[in-house]
C-alpha cells in the first residue's frame, strides 16, 4: 500500500450532541489498495457501473481504492474516549513498508493540537485487534513497550482477545506482542463482552465478521446518537452493496450479515456514523440509495 504522509485534525460539530466533542486524528492519509484485490467478491462490471461516483474521491488511477488511517476522540462531560489507536511508532511491520519501524509525530502532535494529553484519555476502545487499530496502545520507552495512555482502561472484546492470543501462540504475531501483551501485563485491560453497556452513555454493539468479535462503539443517552463503526464498512461501495466483503474478513458471510443489519437499523435515522478508513469525510448519516445505502457526509 502506498501512503502519503499527511495529517489532519478536524472537530466534528454534532448538532444532536451539544455536550460532547468529537475529533478525528488522521495518522496516515491516502493509503491505497487495488480494488479487486481488496474487495473479495466485486466484479469488473460492478466497478465500472459505479466508477463515475467512486472516482470523485474513493478510486484513483489504476483502480486503487483510497483509505485513510485514523482514530477518533470523543470527549463527554465525564470522560475522554479514544476509539482505535491507529498505527503507532517503531513497530516491526515488515509486510507494510509504510508502517514498518516508522517514527513520526503526527498522532501525538494531533492530540496536542486539540489540547488533550495522553494522560487525559480515560478509555481506549479497540473495535478489533488488527494492526492499524491498536498501534498507539503502546509506545517504546527505553526499549520497553509502555502504555501510551497511562490512566486509561483499554477495552477489548474477550473473545477477540482470546482468538488473537491463540493465533499468537500458534505463530508469533508482532502486533499482538508489542501492542496488546504489554497492556495486559501492566493490568490496563478490561476484557469485555462485545455486547456491553459501559455506562448510560456508551455501549458496544457486536458487529462480527471482519474479525471474530469486532464491535462498534455507540454514544448517546437513551439513543444511538453517534457510532464509531470501525471496519464494519471500509468503502462506500459496501453501503451500496452490503454483500461485498473485504479479502481480509475473517468470516465474509457473517460480515455481510452484520453490515446489512447495521445499515437497515440506522438508515434514515439521525444516528451519525464514523467509519475508520473513508479518505475524506469522517462522519455522516446512512441514507437509502436504490436497493442499497449511501453515506451522506456531514457538511
Ligand atoms: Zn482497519
Amino acid at each position: 500500500m502506498q501512503t502519503s504522509k499527511a495529517t489532519k485534525v478536524s472537530t466534528l460539530s454534532l448538532v444532536n450532541l451539544p455536550d460532547i466533542k468529537v475529533y478525528t486524528l488522521v495518522e496516515q492519509a491516502l493509503g491505497t489498495r487495488p480494488i479487486k484485490q481488496f474487495l473479495s467478491n466485486c466484479s469488473t462490471e460492478l466497478i465500472n457501473a459505479n466508477r463515475h461516483w467512486l472516482e470523485e474521491e474513493h478510486l484513483i488511477k489504476d483502480d486503487l481504492l483510497l483509505f485513510s488511517f485514523k482514530s477518533f476522540i470523543v470527549k463527554t462531560p465525564h470522560h475522554t474516549y479514544l476509539i482505535d489507536s491507529c498505527i503507532g511508532n517503531h513497530k516491526n511491520r515488515p509486510h507494510r513498508p509504510e508502517w514498518h519501524l516508522k517514527n513520526d509525530s503526527f498522532f501525538l502532535d494531533s492530540l496536542k493540537r486539540i489540547q488533550i494529553s495522553p494522560s487525559d484519555i480515560d478509555y481506549v476502545c479497540c473495535t478489533h485487534l488488527h494492526t492499524d487499530h491498536i498501534g498507539w496502545n503502546t509506545t517504546l520507552v527505553n526499549g520497553q513497550w509502555t502504555p501510551t495512555f497511562p490512566n486509561a482502561r483499554y477495552l477489548l472484546s474477550k473473545k477477540e482477545f482470546e482468538f488473537w492470543q491463540q493465533d499468537h501462540f500458534i505463530k508469533p504475531n508482532d502486533s499482538f506482542a508489542d501492542s496488546i501483551l504489554p497492556i495486559v501485563e501492566q493490568n490496563k485491560v478490561d476484557l469485555i463482552d462485545s455486547n456491553n453497556e459501559l455506562n448510560d452513555f456508551v455501549r458496544m454493539l457486536p458487529t462480527p465478521g471482519h474479525t471474530v468479535d469486532h464491535f462498534a462503539v455507540s454514544f448517546g443517552k437513551d439513543k444511538h446518537a453517534l457510532i464509531m463503526t470501525g471496519d464494519l464498512i471500509h468503502t462506500p461501495l459496501q453501503l451500496k452493496y452490503p454483500d461485498i466483503g473485504s479479502s481480509i474478513d475473517f468470516n465474509l458471510e457473517q460480515g455481510i450479515r452484520s453490515r446489512t443489519q447495521f445499515l437497515e437499523t440506522f438508515v434514515d435515522t439521525d444516528t451519525i456514523c464514523c467509519p475508520a478508513h473513508f479518505p475524506n469525510a469522517s462522519a455522516g448519516r446512512i441514507k437509502h440509495w436504490g436497493e442499497g445505502f449511501k453515506f451522506s457526509a456531514l457538511k
